[in-house]
This record gives structure tokens, sequence and C-alpha cells, in this order.
């Protein structure tokens, strides 16, 4: 496994495999790596070639009041867990490589971008999708791994792929979740042994949305209630949002028909946690 950090070493690097038309999956990730991202490079190593994993976290796509400063960077852990997954090459620029001295340019997807997390988060996405196509420009792989546990974001991610004719595939991975349901994610080390135990109650609530639903309930706004009830109850929290959406265009549906995303955010102690699921109406 190789680990580069500039952009002319990663091209050149890749220049062989490419040649010989071999596949090359990217997974973009912001380190800290867990087993939610280890089941995305698995399932990258099963369909691609080369894998590249990129490493970067993203000062353009955190909010001036959020997280970047703190955000863990466990360096030698994410390589050691790289290298366990079979990966081929680690990108890891600096965040003068991604945004040199000038730079001004943004990649914005508008409508898909103003509900759930956007609204919470103005500019999130902007960033999101200004790093991915960045990286998309620099790799060029033939397939990229996003993880269905930032369902906003493939949704955002596949359309700008579209809009921009990226000439590659996104492949979706499921959500990986610990044992008892939490949702993983890099955040999740931010929680108190008593956040931890609070926030199964998204999960939770999320499980019984589903099982409602399943024995027929199909009216948005009772379930939605009823799910803010449960987290709230959990104890001390503040929810960003419970909502229901069609899963392709994220607009709210008041009636469960069709795919619907039920999504939701809650900050839990210094955490501001996202989980969701996908029901069939
Ligand atoms: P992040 O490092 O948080 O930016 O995540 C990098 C990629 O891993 C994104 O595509 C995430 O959706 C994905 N990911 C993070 N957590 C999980 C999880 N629990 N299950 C599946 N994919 C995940």
């Amino acid at each position: 496994m190789r680990k580069i950090e500039t952009i002319h070493d990663l091209r050149s690097g890749l220049a062989p495999a490419r040649r010989a038309g071999r596949t090359i999956g990217l997974v973009p990730t912001m380190g800290a790596l867990h087993e939610g991202h280890r089941s995305l490079m698995r399932i990258a190593r099963q369909q691609c070639q080369e894998v590249v994993v990129s490493i970067f976290v993203n000062p353009t796509q955190f909010g001036p009041n959020e997280d970047y400063q703190r955000y863990p960077r466990p360096a030698e852990a994410d390589l050691a867990c790289c290298a366990d997954e079979r990966v081929d090459t680690v990108f890891m620029p600096s965040v003068e490589e991604m945004y040199p001295v000038g730079e001004t340019t943004r990649v914005a997807v508008t409508r898909l971008t103003e509900g759930l997390c956007g609204r919470f988060r103005p500019g999130h996405f902007d960033g999101v999708t200004t790093v991915v196509a960045k990286l998309f420009n620099i790799v060029q792989p033939d397939r990229a791994y996003f993880g269905q546990k930032d369902a906003q974001q493939v949704v955002v991610i596949r359309q700008m792929v579209r809009d921009l004719c990226f000439p590659l595939e996104i492949v979706t991975c499921p959500i990986i979740r610990e044992p008892d349901g939490l949702a993983m994610s890099s955040r999740n080390m931010y929680l108190s042994p008593a956040d931890r135990k609070q926030a199964l109650s998204l999960s939770g609530a999320l499980r019984w949305a589903q099982q409602t639903i399943a024995a027929g309930q199909r009216d948005v706004a009772a379930l939605v209630a009823e799910m803010r009830e449960q987290i709230a109850s959990s104890g001390r929290c503040r929810i960003d949002y419970v909502e229901i959406v069609d899963a392709d265009s994220l607009v709210p549906k008041t009636t469960i028909t069709g795919r619907c995303l039920i999504a939701l955010a809650v900050h839990i102690g210094p955490a501001r946690l996202i989980d969701n699921v996908v029901v069939e109406g």
C-alpha cells in the first residue's frame, strides 16, 4: 500500500493502472476509520482492481461553529486500517494541496441541498460537492463508494454526477451499525457513556417507525410526532429534524407511498448524530 500526499504523485501513481485498463475504485473519507468505512473498502475491493481511499478532513464542509478543529485525525491507525483492507493507495492531501491560495471555485447542487441537513448546515453540501468533484477529477475512478448513512449526501452526489457528466458509477453501500443499533460514525467518539446510551433512541425511533409502517400506518405527521417524542423523552437533546421524504427527490411526504426516506439529525451531548432508514409504502 502506498501513501500519497500530492495530486501530481497521485496522478502519476495511477497512470500505469489506468493505461493497463484496470478498474479504479475511490472511497472518499474524512478518516477516523471504523467498520462503516471498512465496509465501503471491502465492497470496492470486490468490485475494482485498484482501490484508492482518500482521507481528508474537508474544511469547506464544516460551518464556523462546527467540529472541524476537534475532528479526530488518527493518521497511523487509519493507515493500518487501510492496509488491513488491502487498499492499494491512500491519498492524504494537505488543505493547501486541495485548496491552494487563490482558489475560488465552488460546486453547488441546488434544491436537493435545501432541506434536511442543508437547512441546518448552510454551505455544508457545497463543501461536499466541491471536494468530491475535485477528488473525482484527481483520481478519475470508474466507481466511487458512498454510505447510505449520509443519505442526503448520496442523493446530492448522484445528482452532481448526472448534471456534470462525470464518467463514473456511484455505488451506495448499506449503513453499518453497532450490535445495539447505533449507526457507526466517527463522531460517536464524542459521546460519553450516558450520551451513548441516549443515542440509541435514534435507531430505536427509526426501527419503531419501520415496524409501525409495516403494520399499516401511513400517516407521516403521526409517525414523526411519535418519533420526536421517543427521542425527546430519552434525555436532554436538540432535535434538528425528524422527516419523512421521497427517497429520490427528497420532497416531504404526507403519506407513506413509494420509497420513503425517514431521516433525522439530533444533537446529543457534544455530537450531532444523523441516521435514517428507507421504507417502501
Ligand atoms: P466520513 O468519513 O464520515 O465522511 O464518511 C466517509 C464515507 O463513509 C461516507 O460515504 C459515509 O456515508 C460512509 N459511512 C460513514 N459511516 C458509515 C456507516 N455507519 N455505514 C456505512 N457507511 C458509512
